[in-house]
C-alpha cells in the first residue's frame, strides 16, 4: 500500500522483431502519457527501455506493449529487471549501441503500407508519385540492412542526407516516420531513370516512357526490393515469346504481377483465402487456378493449369502498373544465375534480355527473389520462402548450437541457428554454378553478421558432388556434418509444426543421395529428431545415362516398364518418342546395367507416367512432367490403380509394377489422359495411407510426416492428409518452409543439431 506514491525504476529488454517496426516511437508515446521518465533504444539485441515513475504506469505500459505490439513487431521475450531510481527529468529516444555476443532480428521487406499508399496516390502531398516512399510500418529492410543494428548509417541509404523535412519527421517521436531508416522524399532521397541503347536516357519522365515501351510490346528491366524484374506486358503473345526465347525458357511459368486485386480476379480464380495472401505485407507471389476465359497470352504458363500471381509492393510498382494492367515480372538473371540486383551488373547481364532499364540509386545490399505460395484445401504451401519472409526465423522445438546448414543444390537456401532460432535463408538458387556459389558466400557472410552466430556445427548434405557440400568440406573441414537428403525432409517438417514424438515421414522427392549410394526419392522414414530410420521404400527401377533420365522423362518410363516386364508396344507414347537407335541403346543399359544407377525416387515414377501417358516426355524445368500431369487430372473420372506391397529385407517395399502396367493398359485402350491422372494420384496417396495403417499399427505410431519436392503436388498432398486424418492419423505437413530442398536445410539443423 505504501508503495503506491512510489517511483521505481526498471529495465526492460523486448527481443524479436522489435526494430524497423515503429518500436521506440511507440514505447515513447506510451512513456509520455503516463508521466514516465527514462529512455527507450535499440542495440544489436533487440529494444532496451528504462522507465523510472509510478509502478502502476510501468505495469500499464508492459501490458499494452504484450496485448497490442506495433503491427509489424514480433515480440519473442519481455525481461524486467529493478534498478535504483535517478531521478532524471524527461523520456528520450537513446542512441544504438552494440551488444556483443546478442541477437537480434531483422524485419523482412514489406509492402508500401496503407497510409503510405494514400499519400502517394496524393497529388497534394509532398511525396506524391514518388517511388520510394516507406514509414516505420512499410518499406525495404533486410535488402537494405549491411549490420545490425538497424541504423541508417548502416543501410544501403547511409548516402543520402535527409532534407530538412525528412530530418524533422525522423526526429519526432510522434511522427509515422520517426526513425523510419529508408526514410527519403522527392527531394534528398533515390531517384529512378531510365536507360536505353546502353545511353542514359533523359526521359522527362521514366514512368511513363516505362509503360509506353511496355505497351509496345517491349522488355524493360525493372530494379525493384530484391532485385531486378523483367517486365512485358502479359497480354501480348508476342512479347510473352520474345522475353522466353532470350532468356531460353522454354516452358517454366513466367509470375505475374496485377495492378490491382480486381484486375488479378478478371484473369484468375482466387479465393478469400488467395486474395488475403496475395494483400498480406509480405506480398507473395500465389499459384492460383488460371480463369479459362483470361485474356492472358497462353505462353505465360504453358501446359500448367496454375498461374503465379503477386500484387504491387514496391511504390514504384504502384505507380507503374494502372488499373486494368497484368505484366510479367520475373527475376532478372541469366539461365541459372542469381537474380541480378545491381545497376552494373544490370548493364552487362540484362542488356540483351532487355530493351531499356529501369534504375534506381538505392542500393541492393543482398538479393531476394519474391516469394511462391500454393493454395491448398487447408491452407498456404510454400514453394519458395524469400521475400516478406526471410529472415524472419522459424521456431525450432529443441534448443541447438551455433550452426549452419547449407541445404541440398536445386532451390538452395541456408539456415543459420542457434538456441531455438532458426534462420532461414532467401532463396539462392539452383547451386550449379559458380555465380550461384558466390551468391551463397555472400549471403551467409552477410546472415551471420546480422545474427552474429559464429557456427560451431557445419551441416551439409551427404551427396559427395553438391556444390554446397563441397563448399562446406572446404571452408569447415572438420566441423562438418553430414545429413542425409530424405532425413532431412522429414526432420524439417517436423521441425516447423514443433514435433518432437515419433513419426511415420514420408519423404517424396526426385533425386537424392542414399545411405547405400543409389539414388533415393521415395522413401518411408520411421522416427524422431533423435534419429531416422528408413523403414520402406518405392521399388527401384534404373536411371539409365544419369541426367540424361532426368531431362528426358521417357527413358524412366521405359525403365519401369522393363522392371515391371510390360513390352515396349508402339502404342504406349513413351515407346513411340525415342528413335529406334536410342531404344536399342537404352535397353542394352537396362540389361547390362551399363551407365545406370537404382533409383527409388517417386519424382521419376511421376515423370515415367507422365511419358507412358502421352503427357510430357521431355522436360525444360525441373518437375515439369508432374506440374502438367497433375494440371490434367480429371478428378470425376472414376477408378485407381494400386501398388503392391511387398515386405523385403525388413523393408516395406511400394512396388509400383502394377500401376505401371495398368497406365500402360490404359493409354493403349484409349483411356483419357485425366483419367489416368487421377487413378494415379489415387494410387499413390492410398499407398501413403496402407502403408501408413500397416506401419502405423507395428510400430504404435499414429503420426504421418509429408514432405520432399513430390508434395508440392496439391491433388496428392490434399487426398494423402484426407486419407490418414479419415485413419486417425495426425499429419505434418508444411506450412513455413518448403516441401522441397528449399526447406532441408531446417531439417539438418533439426536433425544435426540434437546430436
Ligand atoms: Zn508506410
Ligand atoms: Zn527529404
Ligand atoms: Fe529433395
Amino acid at each position: 500500500m505504501e508503495r503506491q506514491n512510489a517511483v521505481v525504476r526498471q529495465r526492460i529488454r523486448v527481443t524479436g522483431v522489435v526494430q524497423g517496426v515503429g518500436f521506440r516511437p511507440t514505447v515513447y508515446q506510451l512513456a509520455t502519457g503516463r508521466n514516465l521518465n527514462g529512455f527507450v533504444g535499440n542495440d544489436s539485441a533487440g529494444v532496451f527501455i528504462e522507465l523510472e515513475g509510478a509502478p502502476a504506469a510501468i505495469d500499464d505500459l508492459v501490458a499494452i506493449l504484450e496485448a497490442a505490439p506495433p503491427p509489424l513487431a514480433h515480440i519473442d521475450a519481455i525481461q524486467r529487471t529493478d534498478l535504483p531510481v535517478t531521478g532524471e527529468p524527461g523520456f528520450s529516444i537513446a542512441s544504438s549501441r552494440q551488444q556483443v555476443g546478442a541477437t537480434t532480428f531483422v524485419s523482412p521487406d514489406l509492402a508500401v503500407c496503407a497510409d503510405c499508399l494514400r499519400e502517394l496516390q496524393d497529388p497534394a502531398d509532398r511525396r506524391y508519385r514518388y517511388p520510394f516512399i516507406n514509414c516505420t510500418n512499410c518499406g525495404p529492410r533486410f535488402t537494405i540492412t549491411m549490420e545490425t543494428p538497424y541504423d541508417r548509417p548502416l543501410t544501403t541509404m547511409a548516402p543520402f542526407v535527409m532534407c530538412e523535412r525528412c530530418r524533422a519527421e525522423y526526429d519526432d517521436p510522434t511522427n509515422r516516420r520517426f526513425h523510419a531508416q529508408p526514410n527519403a522524399c522527392p527531394e534528398c532521397g533515390p531517384r529512378i531513370w531510365l536507360e536505353r541503347d546502353a545511353k542514359q536516357l533523359r526521359v522527362a519522365d521514366a514512368i511513363a516512357e516505362t509503360r509506353r515501351l511496355i505497351a509496345a510490346g517491349e522488355i524493360v528491366a525493372i530494379k525493384g526490393i530484391g532485385g531486378f524484374h523483367l517486365a512485358c506486358d502479359a497480354r501480348n503473345s508476342a512479347a510473352v515469346a520474345l522475353l522466353r526465347e532470350r532468356k531460353h525458357r522454354t516452358a517454366k511459368p513466367f509470375a505475374m504481377m496485377a495492378a490491382d486485386l480486381t484486375t488479378a480476379a478478371a484473369s484468375a480464380q482466387i479465393g478469400p483465402a488467395a486474395a488475403a495472401l496475395l494483400e498480406s505485407p509480405p506480398r507473395p507471389i500465389v499459384l492460383v487456378d488460371k480463369d479459362p476465359e483470361s485474356d492472358l497470352a497462353a505462353e505465360i504458363a504453358p501446359g500448367n493449369g496454375q498461374i503465379g500471381i503477386m500484387l504491387p509492393y514496391a511504390p514504384l510498382h504502384h505507380v507503374l502498373l494502372e488499373s486494368g494492367d497484368v505484366w510479367v515480372m520475373t527475376s532478372a538473371n541469366h539461365a541459372a544465375e542469381p537474380i541480378v540486383k545491381d545497376n552494373e551488373a544490370a548493364r552487362l547481364v540484362l542488356a540483351e534480355l532487355a530493351d531499356a532499364l529501369l534504375l534506381h540509386d538505392r542500393a541492393i545490399y543482398v538479393h531476394c527473389d519474391d516469394s511462391v505460395i500454393r493454395m491448398t484445401t487447408e491452407g498456404e504451401l510454400p514453394v519458395r520462402r524469400s521475400r516478406g519472409y526471410a529472415p524472419f526465423p522459424v521456431r525450432l522445438p529443441v534448443a541447438v548450437p551455433p550452426m549452419l546448414a547449407v541445404g541440398g543444390e536445386l532451390k538452395a537456401t541456408f539456415c543459420l541457428a542457434d538456441g531455438k532460432e532458426a534462420f532461414m535463408s532467401q532463396h539462392i538458387g539452383d547451386m550449379e554454378n559458380l555465380e550461384t556459389l558466390d551468391a551463397f558466400t555472400a549471403a551467409v557472410t552477410h546472415m551471420e553478421h546480422l545474427f552474429r552466430i559464429q557456427p560451431e556445427l557445419i551441416v551439409a548434405d551427404l551427396h559427395p558432388r553438391y556444390l554446397s557440400t563441397r563448399w562446406a568440406e572446404d571452408n569447415f573441414a572438420d566441423r562438418v556434418v553430414h545429413v542425409q537428403h530424405h532425413h532431412a525432409h522429414i526432420a524439417s517438417v517436423m521441425a516447423e509444426n514443433q514435433y518432437t514424438s515419433p513419426v511415420i515421414g514420408f519423404s517424396f522427392d526426385g533425386t537424392g543421395y542414399g545411405t547405400d549410394g543409389t539414388i533415393w526419392g521415395g522413401e518411408v522414414l520411421l522416427g524422431d529428431l533423435d534419429g531416422l530410420a528408413r523403414i520402406g521404400h518405392l521399388g527401384a527401377a534404373l536411371l539409365v545415362g544419369g541426367d540424361a533420365a532426368v531431362r528426358r522423362p521417357y527413358r524412366m518410363a521405359l525403365a519401369h516398364l522393363y522392371a515391371t516386364g510390360v513390352g515396349w508396344d508402339r502404342r504406349i507414347p513413351a515407346v513411340a518418342h525415342p528413335t529406334d537407335e536410342e531404344r536399342r541403346i537404352v535397353r542394352h543399359q537396362l540389361e547390362t546395367g551399363l551407365n545406370a544407377i537404382e533409383t527409388t525416387s517417386m519424382g521419376r515414377l511421376f515423370d515415367a507416367v507422365a511419358s507412358i501417358a502421352g503427357v510430357r516426355h521431355e522436360i525444360s524445368y525441373e518437375g515439369q512432367a508432374a506440374i502438367e500431369l497433375e494440371a490434367l487430372g480429371t478428378p470425376e473420372a472414376d477408378g485407381t490403380y494400386e501398388f503392391d506391397l511387398i515386405e523385403e529385407d525388413g523393408q516395406l517395399v511400394l512396388d509400383p509394377g502394377p500401376v505401371v502396367a495398368a497406365v500402360a493398359g490404359d493409354v493403349t485402350t484409349g483411356t483419357p489422359v485425366g483419367a489416368i491422372s487421377a487413378r494415379f494420384h489415387r494410387a499413390v496417396a492410398s499407398a501413403i495411407v496402407t502403408t501408413a495403417i500397416m506401419l502405423g499399427s507395428r510400430y504404435d505410431v499414429h503420426t504421418a510426416a509429408l514432405s520432399g519436392g513430390v508434395f508440392q503436388n496439391v491433388t496428392l498432398l490434399d487426398a494423402a492428409r484426407r486419407g490418414l486424418e479419415e485413419n486417425g492419423f495426425e499429419v505434418l505437413v508444411h506450412r513455413l518452409v518448403p516441401p522441397n530442398d528449399g526447406g532441408l536445410a531446417l531439417g539438418q539443423v533439426a536433425l544435426a543439431g540434437r546430436r
